[in-house]
């Protein structure tokens, strides 16, 4: 089979491509009747575009199916989480969040009702990476938090395991892989790079790696979080500036430090 995973929408499945796919809609009943006659085999996950939708239809429906529910204005929509929460009792639910003003408020009520989160950043302002920092604190010092903030969580296991891991791959946008197909049947590359040109990509016999290729701004060449990064936030615009994303990723690294330390101090049964 294709390696290649779609993010297609539920009406363009005839289309007859080949790979593993993402399909998404904004009306539950689309997703099932779309998804009926497709192989499962073929579905990794379901993304619901609209939280308003009644996702009840969903509950008991293909268990055990990934479930992405996408927040676009997370600032006012995230009291409608709420309504969403028994499709836990059958499925993994994350929730795609945009990083807007106010996102921390909508990351905290998803913690407290045990979906898992995938930030959607784009090129953060200041004010945002202080909601961002923020944020990273409540995610490593609230002992109720028992899902995963990405990209805060790989990253931090990154830097734990020193095997660090490019946001392309840790917030599911492997341009090696995903691609994503428009209502009108356009493909191109997901996420950040949707709409670039797919020819940008490494040849798959080339040595070069797809996150050498995209972390072509100079800066990213001499940026000790490159390896953790992968000259992601130099995406759409190079000229950005990095200060405090890099603040964050600082911020990780010494977590991820004080974690080893205060594993190492605990007692083995030698000590003891
Ligand atoms: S933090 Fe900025 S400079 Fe560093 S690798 Fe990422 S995009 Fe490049």
């Amino acid at each position: 089979m294709n390696s290649l995973i779609y993010n297609i929408p539920a009406h363009r499945l005839p289309d007859d491509r080949e790979g593993r796919l993402i399909v998404r809609a904004s009306d539950p009943a689309e997703l099932i009747a779309a998804l009926t006659p497709e192989d499962p085999g073929r579905v990794i996950a379901v993304q619901l575009l609209n939280l308003d939708a009644d996702s009840e239809p969903l509950n008991a429906w293909a268990p055990g199916l990934p479930i992405e529910l996408l927040m676009r204005d997370p600032a006012a929509e995230f009291p409608l989480l709420y309504r969403h929460t028994n499709l836990l009792d059958n499925h993994p639910v994350q929730i795609a969040m945009t990083v807007a003003p106010g996102f921390g408020k909508a990351v905290k009520t998803a913690a407290a009702l045990d979906f898992a989160v995938r930030l959607e950043l784009e090129q953060p302002d200041p004010a945002l990476i202080e909601e961002l920092a923020a944020v990273l604190e409540f995610y490593l010092h609230q002992p109720t938090v028992a899902q995963p903030v990405e990209y805060f969580h790989g990253a931090l296991l990154g830097f734990y395991h020193d095997e660090p891991i490019p946001l392309w791959l840790i917030l599911d946008e492997n341009p090696g892989i995903v691609r994503y197909i428009a209502a009108d049947g356009t493909e191109s590359l997901s996420g950040r790079l949707a709409g670039a040109d797919l020819t940008i990509l490494p040849d798959a016999d080339s040595k070069t790696g797809f996150d050498q290729v995209l972390a072509t701004a100079e800066e990213c060449r001499t940026c000790e979080f490159l390896k953790s990064c992968g000259g992601y936030f130099k995406w759409p615009r190079r000229d950005y500036d990095c200060a405090g994303v890099k603040r964050v990723f600082g911020l990780l690294r010494e977590a991820a430090a004080e974690l080893r330390r205060d594993l190492a101090a605990v007692p083995t049964e030698q000590d003891l």
